[in-house]
C-alpha cells in the first residue's frame, strides 16, 4: 500500500490511520478464523481492509453458499464476544515458515517479505519490512497490523458479510481461482444501516440500468464490447456538456483544435507511448509500403505538433489548445464496465503550454475550473490527490530527471497550498512525464468516482523539441499541463446519471417539456405550444398519442421530464398551461408567456432548480 502524506491542514485523514481501518482489518482476521473452523483443511491467502469494508481470499474444498455466510457471520459474533486480544510478534522468516507450513499462499508471501520489495499482501514495497504475525484466539496471520486491542472493540451489530466472488491468486488468471468473501464493518449499527441503504440506492441509480431505461446509451454485440452507442437522449446530454465546456474554456482563453484519429507509429514513438503504452493501444494497421498506423489512445502528441507548427514567443504564452478528442484504448473485456470502463471515449482534453513563471497561475486556473464544475453539478465532496514520483522508478516508470521531478512537484505543492486547496499526497503514482492531480468525487448518495486528472508534463515538450523564444531572446522549452476536468463523456454521463438518479436539471434534461392535451380537441393548442417552445430552443414535445391523459403523465414521469404542461378547454381559451413539475408540485392556469420565461431562465442560468 502506498504511503500517503497529508500536506495540508484541511486534508482528509488517511484511511490507514483511522479506527475504522483497524476495525475492518481485525474483522477480516476474525472472519478467517471462523472460515478455518468450518474448513480446517482450508487455505488462506490475503485479507486486507478495503474501502467500506474488508475481504479475505480462501482456497476451500467446496463453494460457499449464502447459508455458510450466515453461519460464518454468527461465529464471528461469538469470537467478538470473547474479547480476545490481538498480539503482535516479530518473527524470522524461518519461524514464519514453520508457523505457516500448511499454508502455501502464506509461504509464497513470506518469500516476498524475506527478499524485500513486497508486503504481506504481495504489494510492492520500498524497504525490506520486518516480518510479524498477529494472533487473536486461535488464529494467526502474517500481518503488520494495525488492529484493535481486542475483538470486543468491534461492534457485533455493525458487521455484515456481503457476498462471495471468485478472485485469482495475485490477480493472475493463470493462478488458482480462490473464493473471496466480502464483508463490511462500521462503528455503529446506524452507520451500517446507512451504508446498506446507500448500496440499495446505488443499485437503483446504476447508470447501466437507468441509461437503458432513459434511452441514453446502448451496447450492441455486433458493434463490440466497450463501444457505446449514444441514443438521441445521450446525444443531447453530450451536446450540452460540450457546450458548457466550450463556453468555460472560451472564457478562460482556450482555443479549439481538431486532430485525426489515426497517426503514424513515429508520433507515438516520439511521445514515448510506444512501446510502454502499447498494451493499452489497438494493434497497428499497415498502410502505404509497410508504414504502421495506430488509432490514437490520447490527443496530446497531436496538440504538441500544433504547438510546434509555428514559431512561438513568450508573448504568445500561455497557449491553451482544447479538443473534445475521441480516443480508443484497449481495455481487457473482463475490465469493461458500463460507461465507466470503455474502449472508445471522448475526452474533455486540453493542453496548456506555458513558461515556468506562468505555471502557478495556469495550474490554479485549472483547479478553479474544476471547482466551478463541482458547484454547478452540486458535487459537495471531493478530494484532490497529488501523485508524485519515486526514486526507485527513475528511468523505468518515470522520466530520469530527479531535479525536474522535485522541482515540478514542489511547484504543484506550492500552488495547491497557496490556493488553499485540500489535497493528499501519494508517492509513486505519478504519470511517467510528471506529477499529477487525481480528483475523486462523491455522488449525491456518497458513491465514489475518480473523474479527471490534471497533469504537469516537464518531459514530453522536450521530446517533441517544443520551443519558445523567451524574454532574453533565447530558446526555452515550455511546461505542458494536461487537463480534463469533465473527464470523458462516457465517465461523466455515467457519473451524472447516478448522481441525479436520471432526474437531470432542466438545462441538461434530454426532454425539458412534455405537453399533454386532455382530449383530441386540445391537440392543436398543444402542437402550437410545442412549436413556440422549440422556436426558443426549448426541448419540448407534444404527446399526441392515443393513450389517455393519465397514461401520458406516467410516461413522462418514467422519462423524468422536468416539466409537464397539461392543456384542456380552460387553458386553450385563456392561453395558459397547467404546470406539473417533476417533483409533483403544480401550478394551474399559468400564462404560457410566464412559463416560457421560467424555462428559458432555468436553461440560461443552468439552474439546479425546477
Ligand atoms: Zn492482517
Ligand atoms: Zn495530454
Amino acid at each position: 500500500m502506498a504511503e500517503q502524506k497529508v500536506k495540508s491542514p484541511q486534508a482528509p485523514e488517511r484511511y490507514e490511520d483511522t479506527w475504522l481501518y483497524r476495525i475492518r482489518h481485525s474483522a477480516a482476521h476474525i472472519m478467517a478464523q471462523a472460515v478455518l473452523e468450518m474448513f480446517p483443511e482450508g487455505k488462506v491467502a490475503i485479507g486486507p481492509p478495503i474501502e467500506n469494508g474488508f475481504y479475505y481470499d480462501f482456497d476451500l474444498p467446496r463453494t460457499l453458499t449464502p447459508e455458510d455466510l450466515k453461519a460464518i457471520e454468527k461465529r464471528m459474533r461469538q469470537i467478538i464476544a470473547g474479547k480476545h486480544p490481538f498480539k503482535k510478534t516479530v518473527v524470522s522468516a524461518e519461524e514464519a515458515r514453520r508457523i505457516f507450513k500448511d499454508q502455501p499462499y502464506k509461504l509464497e508471501l513470506i518469500d516476498g517479505l524475506e527478499e524485500g520489495g513486497y508486503d504481506e499482501y504481495g504489494n510492492p514495497l520500498d524497504e525490506k519490512p520486518e516480518i510479524s504475525i498477529y494472533q487473536h484466539d486461535t488464529f494467526v496471520d502474517l500481518c503488520r497490523g494495525p488492529h484493535v486491542e481486542h475483538t470486543g472493540q468491534i461492534n457485533p451489530s455493525a458487521i455484515k458479510l456481503m457476498n462471495v466472488a471468485g478472485a485469482y491468486w495475485r490477480g493472475d488468471e493463470h493462478n488458482p481461482m480462490l473464493q473471496r468473501i466480502y464483508g463490511t464493518a462500521w462503528e455503529t449499527k446506524e452507520q451500517l444501516k446507512e451504508y446498506l441503504h446507500m448500496l440499495e440506492e446505488a443499485k437503483k441509480r446504476d447508470h447501466r440500468k437507468l441509461g437503458k431505461q432513459l434511452q441514453i446509451f446502448t451496447f450492441d454485440e455486433e458493434v463490440g464490447p466497450g463501444l457505446p452507442l449514444w441514443m438521441p437522449n445521450g446525444g443531447i446530454l453530450i451536446e450540452e456538456l460540450e457546450k458548457l465546456a466550450k463556453e468555460m474554456e472560451y472564457k478562460a482563453g482556450y482555443e479549439r483544435v481538431r486532430t485525426p484519429h489515426l497517426t503514424k507509429e513515429d508520433l507515438f514513438l516520439r511521445s514515448g507511448h510506444l512501446p510502454y503504452y502499447a498494451e493499452s493501444m489497438y494493434p497497428p494497421m499497415e498502410l502505404d509500403d509497410g508504414v504502421r498506423y495506430y488509432i490514437k489512445p490520447m490527443n496530446c502528441p497531436f496538440h504538441h505538433k500544433i504547438f510546434a507548427s509555428v514559431p512561438r514567443s513568450y508573448r504568445d504564452l500561455p497557449i491553451r489548445l482544447a479538443e473534445y478528442g475521441t480516443c480508443y484504448r484497449y481495455e481487457k473485456s473482463g475490465e469493461l464496465f458500463g460507461l465507466m470502463r470503455v474502449r472508445s471515449m471522448q475526452m474533455n482534453d486540453a493542453h496548456i503550454y506555458c513558461a515556468e513563471e506562468q505555471f502557478e497561475e495556469e495550474f490554479m486556473a485549472v483547479i478553479a475550473m474544476y471547482q466551478e464544475y463541482f458547484d454547478l453539478f452540486g458535487i459537495e465532496k471531493y478530494v484532490m490527490r497529488l501523485s508524485t514520483h519515486h526514486k526507485r522508478g527513475l528511468g523505468k516508470k518515470y522520466v530520469d530527471n530527479e531535479r525536474l521531478w522535485l522541482k515540478t512537484e514542489d511547484m504543484v505543492r506550492r500552488a495547491m497550498t497557496n490556493g488553499n486547496v485540500p489535497f493528499v499526497e501519494v508517492p509513486d503514482e505519478a504519470a511517467f512525464y510528471g506529477p499529477k492531480i487525481d480528483v475523486q468525487i462523491w455522488s449525491a448518495i456518497g458513491r465514489e468516482f475518480t473523474l479527471a486528472t490534471n497533469q504537469v508534463d516537464f518531459a514530453v515538450p522536450e521530446r517533441f523539441d517544443l520551443k519558445f523564444i523567451n524574454r532574453e531572446g533565447k530558446e526555452e522549452t515550455p511546461l505542458c499541463i494536461h487537463r480534463a476536468p469533465l473527464s470523458t463523456h462516457e465517465r461523466m454521463v455515467g457519473f451524472l446519471i447516478e448522481h441525479y438518479a436520471g432526474a437531470f436539471p432542466v438545462w441538461l434534461a434530454p426532454e425539458q417539456v412534455r405537453i399533454i392535451p386532455i382530449t383530441d380537441a386540445h391537440v392543436e393548442y398543444a402542437c402550437k405550444l410545442e412549436k413556440q417552445l422549440r422556436a426558443e430552443f426549448v426541448r419540448a414535445r407534444a404527446d399526441v398519442g392515443a393513450e389517455r391523459m393519465n397514461a401520458k403523465i406516467r410516461q413522462a414521469q418514467t422519462f423524468k421530464v422536468p416539466y409537464m404542461l397539461v392543456v384542456g378547454d380552460r387553458e386553450v381559451s385563456d392561453g395558459t398551461v397547467s404546470l406539473r413539475r417533476r417533483d409533483g408540485s403544480r401550478q394551474n392556469n399559468m400564462p404560457f408567456g410566464e412559463f416560457m420565461s421560467l424555462v428559458k431562465e432555468r436553461i440560461a442560468t443552468r439552474s439546479a432548480e425546477l
